[in-house]
């Protein structure tokens, strides 16, 4: 097992295209780091260059302590594991699974035992003798795993290994990756751009935008402190909620009235004429079913709830809201990339499951002031 470094690195295609920029990132060993962003990204083409399918144009990539830029992948010892999962069709799990060591000349008393000791831990036992077409997509995709760890490599790389499976199937294999890396210990990065698997299978998290680093946090630093609007509105389901604001001093004007945030999130202002609040929609509640003591901590407004979503242990209510103007193509550009529900024109709130308030009429709201966070809407900054 290994750490993997990447120092500056830059990917430029054929064509010119500027794919991957300036990346560095330290993996440590045993890690599990995912890769995250929306399409075209990058993290496909980072996670090439790391098993070597593809150039490193500048930059310097580290496995241990060596440098492993001019190396072939089959020298690198790291396991890839693919979405299509690259069985072969006319072997049986067993030879699948045992394939690498079959090219690596390994003995056949050796081969047995790993092959058996990789199936145990992914209860394949039963289907060791079947073709990949007899399998369910988990199964396979388990096989897949298998061959990749018989390998013994020094690190294992998953690009969006799960994107091929039902949603529950999904679930299930993204605690079994969890627990057999837990188990395992090795190094891995995993590819993905769904922010749930981001969220629940790393120790830390990259998000990449456009070829550049945004990011590196554990999933809850992400959560709590985005350092931008794009990371605020890409980690989070439903998304952070945003509302615009023009300042006096230290208020702030909003649609839905005179804010002040308390001193533990106050911000310098000054320079500043909009900003762009953004606060979770767990930050909302029912002002009805909140403490006196906990309310002071934040504002309560007016509004209209024009649809509830009842998921049995909260709600989620949705508040009709038009961005003003000045920040509404911000805010279209986030949704456009980021492939978001609608930040123009709805606030979404999670409401506690024992309130009742009812559809269509106007409700008393509560905001917790300190969970709020202020952005700069030109640079999408984080000035919280
Ligand atoms: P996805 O989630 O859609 O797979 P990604 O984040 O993995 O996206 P990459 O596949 O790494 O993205 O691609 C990053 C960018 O590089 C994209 O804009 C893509 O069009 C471009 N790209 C990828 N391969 C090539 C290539 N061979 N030549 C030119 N541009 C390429």
């Amino acid at each position: 097992m290994a750490a993997i470094t990447l120092k500056d690195i830059n990917k430029r295609y054929g064509d010119g295209f500027h794919a991957v920029k300036d990346v560095s990132l330290d993996i440590a060993d045993g890690e599990f780091v995912i890769l995250v962003g929306p399409s075209g990204c990058g993290k496909s083409t980072l996670l090439r260059m790391i098993v070597g399918l593809e150039d490193i144009t500048s930059g310097e990539l580290r496995i241990g302590d060596q440098r492993v830029n001019e190396k072939a992948p089959r020298d690198r010892n790291l396991s890839m594991v693919f979405q299509n999962y690259a069985l072969y069709p006319h072997l049986t799990v067993y030879e699948n699974i045992a394939f690498p060591l079959r090219l690596a000349k390994t003995p056949d008393k050796e081969i047995d035992e790993r092959v058996r000791r990789a199936s145990d831990l992914l209860e394949l036992n039963e289907h060791l003798e079947r073709k990949p077409a007899n399998l369910s997509g988990g199964q396979r995709q388990r096989v897949a795993m298998g061959r990749a760890i018989v390998r013994e490599a020094q690190a294992f790389l998953f690009d969006e290994p799960l994107s091929n499976l039902d949603a529950k199937l999904r679930g299930q294999m993204r605690t079994e990756i969890s627990r057999l890396q837990k188990r395992l210990g090795i190094t891995t990065v995993y590819v993905t751009h769904d922010q749930v698997e981001a969220m629940t299978l790393g120790d830390r998290v990259v998000v990449l935008r456009r070829g550049v680093i945004q990011q590196v946090a554990t999933p809850r630093e992400l959560y709590e402190n985005p350092v931008n609007l794009f990371v605020a509105g890409f980690i989070g389901s439903p998304p952070m909620n945003f509302i615009s604001a023009t300042v006096t001093g230290d208020s702030l004007h909003t649609p839905f009235g005179e804010w002040k945030l308390p001193s533990s999130r106050t911000v310098d202002l000054s320079g500043h004429e909009v900003v762009l609040l953004g606060a979770r929609p767990e930050a909302f509640e029912d002002a009805s079913v909140v403490s006196d003591t906990v309310r002071e901590h934040g504002v309560v407004f007016d509004a209209t709830i024009d649809v509830i979503e009842w998921l049995g242990n909260e709600q989620y209510a949705y508040v009709p809201y038009e961005a003003p103007e000045d920040i509404r193509a911000q805010l279209a550009e986030l949704e456009r990339e980021l492939d978001s529900e609608a930040l123009r024109t709805q606030l979404v709130v999670a409401l506690d499951a024992s309130s009742r308030i009812p559809e269509g009429t106007p409700a008393s709201i509560w905001l917790d002031l300190r969970r709020v966070h202020v952005f700069d809407p030109e640079s999408g900054e984080n000035l919280t």
